[in-house]
């Protein structure tokens, strides 16, 4: 279907007993030729039935509800077109064994599509890359038993705050790697290496080791000897917690930190006071550089190091020509070589980036001079895989049942956080493409009683204690789940305030399973404590962000766990896609018997419906049943709550049009061609798509349809359109400046 079509497309899928329409439809013969809309119109009169006027909407949450009849004859006009392939196992057969049919449920005079239907059991590819269970386990990012920081050279004081503050004994193998090249100032670097292996500590502890031997007296009034760029302020607070950690060690070394969303004022009073570590996004720091004078003073005598981290992403975000300019702002400045004689004579580069491909090489030639490439795979040039000890999941959901899988992992993370000391803190994180995606599935896995809503304002209601609705648990349980949200458009103190509290163990987290709903502008770098799990419900834009979301599990040698959602169809093609990053293989799970019966089995999903003589068709207990209860309750919610059916709405348009924005290489796995819209729409709890209920999104939305009706788009330039819209809101997620 593709994004032009009108509503009167939109399959329903319904699940029926007999399967009676569908046979007679067939019977009756398949017309062929002319455009979709003629054969529909000829099919429709075939059957008897006049077709609908133009313009005559029929929505399912009026009252004017179709009979089932009526939508059973809609959804049986084409029982054997290739529709199914798009959603329900791609071009593969049906299996033939038919499993038990859950009715279509009619709630007040509604009828509402099922979730499952007859065609339950899809077919998907075979596990080419299976997990081998028995091999034996290897911590490829765990610190190395047999090295030291002293064998480095690094300083006593040093190596004991390690130790005894930061509870670091031994080095990493990235380490170990970069901290001696790095200490004899030879060359640039170019640093590669895998997510979570202490690659921070491996460019900071070499320039505060070249300070502390200075052997002259360094105050923050000494000037600025290191300069660290990261694409995102998240990552940049991230490592100027880490270099003020360090600094406890010699309390006279002050680092700033400058990124956008906060006060340049304050940013300039504190450089004017000194600093020696300067941290920030490109956006600000070269802002600071054309119009604050006191940093080129500080800058002038003592600039030896300057880091780019996440080289890739810089890249990837465009900070190019921003880079150029910084440098070549740095390179202007006079280095006084006299009053630090033992520091390098010249600037050394460090570029660190998990790929050692595409543009990164070229930031590479623009950047280093002379450099030495430090990869912790076993070829230099290897690509850099997941961490050995992660356990990799896939499973292939079709897209109606996005919503309910995604609660059945998480109730089953949340039933296993149960199972540990009840002081632990389980944290899990769910990858999504945009930010009104996030906000759609925050709201719709959170409390929604409406008590904090727009009162206390969103960064109090993260700190009050979160509540959730995940299925197995009734209104007396306590479920001790919090749930987060963390996206570009929200302003940077909650951003910072939400990191925080999902970072912290304290009294508010303790023996809670903490469950950040998020966008990329997580997945970079970010260092977030103990999380068990990963979720990428959505594929991520480019296979180098699934590497980092992985990322923020299994770190520095510890364990970790990672699922992926991908929907039937072509989308499976991208497994072989990824195989080079999981040497160490997967498991392939089947979203039903593995993911959805053990979460939804022998649970009592509580009805937030009323009208209990509805439901009396349902089997008390039985899994299925339970999930689709659980669906119903977040559909019914959209019908009556209008703040979440906007967020809702606003959610799939968003994710349909951050859908077209794959990377050129990938988009043969990431077609919206082959995307089923109406059951997409389903995942949002939404029992339409929001055309057909004719909903539009906001201001853009209105002003988008005025002009398809001025003059109708063609599809190609639509696609175009979407595709910048969601260019743009991707840049705007990660607020660079
Ligand atoms: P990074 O890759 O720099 O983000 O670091 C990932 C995690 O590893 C952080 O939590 C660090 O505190 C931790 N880490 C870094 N170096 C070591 C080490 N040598 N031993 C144990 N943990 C480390």
């Amino acid at each position: 279907m593709s994004f032009d079509d009108d509503d009167d497309g939109m399959l329903l899928n319904f699940a029926t007993d007999s399967g009676d329409a569908g046979e007679s439809a067939q019977n009756r013969g398949k017309i062929t030729g002319g455009t979709w809309k003629d054969r529909r119109k000829a099919k429709l009169l075939q059957d008897g039935r006049k077709p609908r006027p133009r313009g005559e909407k029929r929505s399912l949450e009026s009252g004017s509800a179709p009979t089932f009849e009526e939508l059973q004859s809609e959804t049986s006009d084409s029982p054997s077109e290739p529709k199914r392939s798009r959603f329900d196992g791609g071009s593969q057969p049906v299996k033939e064994e038919q499993p038990r049919v859950v009715q279509p449920v009619q709630l007040n005079a509604q009828i509402v599509s099922s979730l499952f239907t007859s065609s339950r059991n899809i077919d998907t590819v075979t596990n080419s890359n299976a997990h081998d269970e028995k091999a034996e386990v290897t911590y490829s990012n765990a610190p190395l038993v047999g090295d030291t920081f002293e064998s480095f050279g690094i300083t006593d004081a040093m190596v004991t705050h390690l130790k005894d503050k930061m509870k670091i004994d031994k080095p990493t193998k990235i380490q170990k790697l970069v901290i001696p090249p790095f200490l004899e100032s030879k060359n640039d670097l170019f640093i590669h290496a895998q997510t979570g292996s202490g690659k921070t500590l491996a460019f900071l502890l070499p320039i505060f080791q070249s300070i502390l031997t200075l052997g002259q007296n360094v105050s923050r009034q000494s000037g600025c000897f290191g300069l660290i760029v990261t694409p995102t302020r998240e990552l940049a607070n991230q490592i100027y917690q880490v270099t003020s950690e360090l600094a406890q060690c010699c309390h006279f070394l002050v680092p700033c930190l400058l990124i956008g969303g906060e006060r340049k004022k304050s940013e300039k009073a504190r450089l004017r006071k000194g600093a020696n570590f300067i941290i920030g996004t490109p956006g600000r720091v070269l802002d600071h550089l054309q119009n604050t004078k006191v940093i080129k003073e500080q800058l002038a005598p003592s600039l030896r190091y300057v880091v780019l981290d996440e080289g890739d992403k810089l890249m990837e975000l465009g900070f190019e020509e921003t880079l150029k300019e910084i440098l070549n702002i740095i390179h202007s400045i006079d280095i006084d070589t006299h009053q630090f004689p033992k520091l390098p004579k010249r600037i050394l580069h460090v570029l660190c980036s998990a790929t050692v491909k595409g543009n990164v090489t070229k930031l590479g030639n623009v950047t280093l001079e002379n450099y030495k490439l430090i990869s912790s795979g076993k070829k230099q040039t290897e690509t850099t895989t997941v961490p050995d000890q992660l356990i990799q999941r896939i499973v292939i959901v079709p897209p109606k049942l996005r919503l309910v899988t995604l609660a059945g992992s998480l109730t089953t993370l949340t039933q296993k956080h149960y199972k540990r000391a009840k002081s632990e803190v389980t944290r899990t994180i769910v990858f999504l493409t945009c930010s009104d995606s996030v906000d759609f599935h925050y709201e719709a896995f959170s409390s929604h009683d409406g008590n904090h809503r727009g009162l206390v304002g969103e960064t109090a209601r993260l700190l009050t204690k979160g509540n959730t609705v995940l299925p197995c648990f009734n209104d007396t349980d306590d479920p001790n789940v919090v749930c987060y949200k963390l996206h570009g458009s929200l302003s940077q103190q909650v951003r910072t305030a939400t990191l925080k509290h999902f970072a912290t163990n304290n009294d508010a987290t303790k023996g809670r399973h903490l469950i950040l709903f998020c966008t990329d502008v997580a997945s970079r770098g970010l260092d977030l404590p103990h999380v068990s799990t990963v979720i990428e419900m959505d594929p991520p834009f480019a296979v180098e962000d699934h590497l980092h979301r992985i990322g923020r599990t299994a770190r520095a040698g510890s364990e970790g766990e990672s699922l992926l959602f991908l929907l039937p169809g072509e989308e499976e093609g991208y497994l072989d896609y990824i195989k080079p990053y999981h040497p160490k293989g997967w498991q392939l799970l089947t979203y039903d018997e593995q993911v959805l019966r053990p979460a939804f089995e022998g649970l009592n999903v509580k009805r937030t419906d009323k009208r209990k003589e509805d439901w009396d068709k349902y089997e008390a207990q039985a899994w299925d049943n339970n999930a689709t209860t659980w669906h119903l309750n977040v559909e019914r919610r959209v019908i009556d709550d209008s703040h979440f059916k906007e967020l809702a709405v606003k959610g799939y348009m968003s994710h349909i049009r951050a859908y077209a924005t794959h990377l050129s290489a990938e988009k043969k796995f990431f077609n919206l061609k082959c995307l089923h819209l109406g059951h997409l729409a389903k995942s949002f709890a939404l029992r339409e798509r929001p055309k057909s209920m004719g909903l539009q999104q906001g201001k853009a939305g209105a002003a988008a349809s005025a002009s398809q009706k001025k003059s109708k788009e063609d599809s190609k330039s639509k696609m175009l359109r979407m595709a910048r819209m969601a260019m743009k809101q991707s840049n705007d997620e990660f607020n660079f400046a």
